[in-house]
Formats: structure tokens, C-alpha cells, sequence
């Protein structure tokens, strides 16, 4: 029998009510039997997450504030999921200690961390599963670059010997011994890199949601959820915004050709998305897998007569690019035209400065500048045996009166992205979903 990893996130172990739909998901299969706990996150609107209380109290430690104050709300919420599961676990010591630690200056990597610490110790009373402290075996560099060979090495032997595991999420340790975390929201991370050491069959990230939607239901009432994708096309939907995932927890499961399923704790009963490596092992209902987009930049518009026998034109005006530190998004060109695509806010401290070297490197005959733009991506792999699909996306923007400023599509035909000005940025993502989509 092959195993799975499950990663419950912070709006899955909330309070004791989450806590009880955990034990009755992992009942349900008898692989699931290494689980990544987040710390307890928001169980109403305007509560606070464990993990902010935690970085609160190191603030207020640091400023002379009361932070005994926020350690007891911290301690609070562990005591009441502690009562309500009728737990036998002493929380006393371990809390004393964090105290203790807190006390002597502890860092902010060490407070933060301790909500997970913490909801693994209880997660692994309650269900009786073994403790594997992660300080122990995912590490970091001296530089807090994530050390993933030597973690794979430890983690999967301390793994082969135990029959079931609670993982917390989150942290690891530096050279030193000292407790490093991830950046926020890194259980995620945890539970990817988890999976890989257990060669797991599926890595499971259960959150509060039922997957992917096929866009931003602000933007699309009702939309539907994406029943599968591919690693590629769900990297080409979150670098255009789209946001379930942490992006650094997709690397570690793609590359040991696990796949990844996002369900809802709230809602066992949805198969929610499933993210897998190949495309073929998976249908879809529609041409396209999904939209995203974001608003927010600009495009340098570059023209010279002749420019595509030039030699080095691009380098050059690349190099200014990269002289002002900017990073480019898309690289649009034409015969006689090139186009630059940058975020807004990077590129406006630096504008005139960038304006000026490419004059002077690449002595173009126009240079424009374009703000207020929005990028939009249609995904889908089912777009490379479809032919006519840019003439539908296109023919749904001109119905709607939207002018396309930029276009651009991978040779890999697995997205066409398209720039509009920010006023149109919701109604195109709404005409392209209706078009393809109902
Ligand atoms: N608890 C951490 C955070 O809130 C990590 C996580 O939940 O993934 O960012």
C-alpha cells in the first residue's frame, strides 16, 4: 500500500470542531498516514491567526511591550482545543519553555514557529500518530537557502521507520541549531517536501477552499473550479496571480512526479484540483484550464526601422533594463517593434534613467511608454489541439469593445496572455470565461 501526505492548513485546525474533520479525513483513507499541521489560523472573521500572535509577541518582547499579554491568547487557543478533544497531553512544560525562550530573547523565526510546534504536539496526541520534530530533519544553509538533498536524506530515512507521522510545518533549522522558518504560509512547503521524502503517491493540501477556481470569483460570479491541471499550467495561472498554493511547494512534488491534490476540509466530498505532471493523464471539460491575470503594468514600446537585421538590438536594450535592476515580465516583439513588459511600480523610480540608456545603447525612432495596463493569461493544455481558440478569445474581446494593447503567446501553446488597459481588465477576464467557459 502506497501512502499519502497530508497537509491541513490553518483554517483546517482552527479549533477543536476542525480538528475532530481532520481525524474523519484520515480516517476515511488508510494511506494518509504522514500529516503536515499549519498552525491554528482564523476560526471568524476579524479573529487573529496563531502565527500573527506569535510575530506580535516577539514585536512587543523587542519593544518592551506586554508580550506576556499575547502569549496568553497564544496559550489560550491550544488550551481550549486541549480541553474540548479531552486531551492527556501536559501542555505546561512546552509552553513554559517557549516562555523561557521568549524571555532570553529568542528570535522571530523561533515565536513563529511554535504555532506549528505546538498544534503538531496536540494533532499527534489526538490521533495517536508518532512526532517528527522538523528541526531535525529539514535544514537550511547558514544563508537561509532550503539545504533539500540533505533534508530528502534524513527526513526519508527517519520516515521509512515510522508507520505514521504528525510533520509539523513551516520551520526547519540553520548549521547552528537555530530554528529557521519558511516565508508565510511555508507549511505548504513543508508538506511538498514531506511528500517527496515519503515517495508518496499524492500530496494532499486540504485548505478552506475546493480547489482552483477557473478565475477570480471577485471578478467571475459562480466560477467553476478546475477539476485538473498540470504543474506547467497551474505555474502559468499563479505567476499571473492566481493564489491557493504556495509557489515554492510546487518545485519539490513536480520533480518526484508526485501529484497534488487541493481539497476541502469543510467539503470531503468535492475531489477538489487535482495537479499532476503529464498532460495526457487527464481530461478536461474545456478547451481552457483556467484565467488569471493582474493589473498594474507598464509596456516600453520600442520601433527602428529595420530593427530585425540589427544585430544586439534586443541585448542592448535589455541591458538597460538590468543596468536599472529591473526584472522584464514579457518580451512581445514585432518586425520593426519590440515591447517591453514591466511592473509598474518597479519600473517608476527608474523610468527616466531607463529612458535615457536605451536611447543612448540602441538609438530607437520611437519610444513609448504605456501605464495602467492589465496582463491577462488564458490557460489551458487543451489549447494546442484546439485551432481557432485565439480567434474565439479575440473575437470575445472585440464583442466587448475591449482594445488589446499587447499579445503574446508561449511557444508551448499553453497560454496566450493579453494586455488591456486596466478599465477593461475585469470585462475581458468575464468575456474570455463566458466564451470558453458558459
Ligand atoms: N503558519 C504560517 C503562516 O501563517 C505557515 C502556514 O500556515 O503555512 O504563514
Amino acid at each position: 500500500m502506497g501512502n499519502i501526505v497530508a497537509k491541513f492548513g490553518g483554517s483546517s485546525l482552527s479549533d477543536a470542531g476542525q480538528f475532530r474533520k481532520v481525524r474523519e479525513i484520515l480516517r476515511m483513507d488508510a494511506r494518509r498516514v504522514y500529516v503536515v499541521p499549519s498552525a491554528p489560523g482564523r476560526r471568524f472573521d476579524g479573529d487573529d491567526k496563531v502565527t500573527d500572535l506569535l510575530y506580535a509577541v516577539c514585536r512587543a518582547k523587542r519593544e518592551g511591550g506586554d508580550w506576556q499579554a499575547v502569549f496568553l491568547r497564544v496559550e489560550d487557543r491550544y488550551r481550549e482545543i486541549a480541553r474540548e478533544l479531552a486531551l492527556k497531553l501536559d501542555l505546561d512544560e512546552p509552553l513554559r519553555e517557549i516562555r523561557r525562550n521568549v524571555e532570553n530573547g529568542a528570535g522571530e523565526d523561533y515565536c513563529a514557529s511554535r504555532g506549528e510546534y505546538l498544534n503538531g504536539l496536540l494533532l499527534s496526541d489526538y490521533l495517536g500518530y508518532y512526532f517528527v520534530d522538523p528541526k531535525d530533519y529539514i535544514f537550511f544553509a547558514s544563508d537561509g537557502t532550503f539545504d533539500s538533498e540533505r533534508t530528502n536524506t534524513a527526513l526519508s530515512a527517519r520516515l521509512a521507520d515510522l508507520p505514521n507521522a504528525i510533520i509539523p510545518g513551516f520551520y526547519g533549522s540553520l548549521p547552528d541549531g537555530a530554528i529557521h522558518t519558511f516565508s508565510r504560509g511555508g507549511s505548504d512547503i513543508t508538506g511538498a517536501i514531506v511528500a517527496r521524502a515519503a515517495c508518496a503517491d499524492l500530496y494532499e493540501n486540504w485548505t478552506d477552499v475546493s480547489g482552483f477556481l477557473m478565475a477570480d470569483p471577485r471578478i467571475v460570479k459562480n466560477a467553476l473550479p478546475i477539476r485538473s491541471i498540470t504543474y506547467r499550467e497551474l505555474r502559468e495561472l499563479s505567476y499571473m496571480g492566481a493564489t491557493v498554493l504556495h509557489e515554492d511547494s510546487v518545485f519539490p512534488v513536480h520533480r518526484a512526479g508526485i501529484p497534488t491534490n487541493i481539497r476541502n476540509t469543510n467539503h470531503p466530498e468535492h475531489d477538489g484540483t487535482l495537479i499532476t505532471h503529464q498532460a495526457d493523464e487527464t481530461k478536461n471539460q474545456f478547451v481552457i484550464s483556467g484565467i488569471a491575470g493582474r493589473i498594474g503594468f507598464s509596456i516600453i514600446s520600442i520601433e527602428k526601422a529595420m530593427m530585425n537585421s540589427e544585430r544586439g538590438f534586443g541585448r542592448r536594450v535589455l541591458q538597460a533594463i538590468e543596468e536599472a535592476g529591473l526584472s522584464f515580465e514579457h518580451l512581445p516583439t514585432g518586425i520593426d517593434t519590440l515591447c517591453v513588459v514591466l511592473e509598474t511600480c518597479q519600473l517608476e523610480p527608474v523610468k527616466e534613467q531607463v529612458v535615457s540608456r536605451i536611447m543612448e545603447l540602441s538609438s530607437p525612432d520611437t519610444l513609448t511608454i504605456h501605464d495602467d495596463l492589465g496582463i491577462i493569461a488564458t490557460v489551458g493544455r487543451g489549447m494546442v489541439h484546439s485551432p481557432g481558440t485565439a480567434a474565439r478569445l479575440f473575437s470575445a474581446l472585440s464583442r466587448e469593445k475591449v482594445n488589446v494593447r499587447m499579445i503574446d503567446q508561449g511557444s508551448s501553446e499553453l497560454s496566450i496572455l493579453v494586455g488591456v488597459d486596466a478599465c477593461d481588465f475585469e470585462a475581458s477576464i468575464r468575456a474570455i470565461y463566458h466564451e470558453f467557459v458558459r
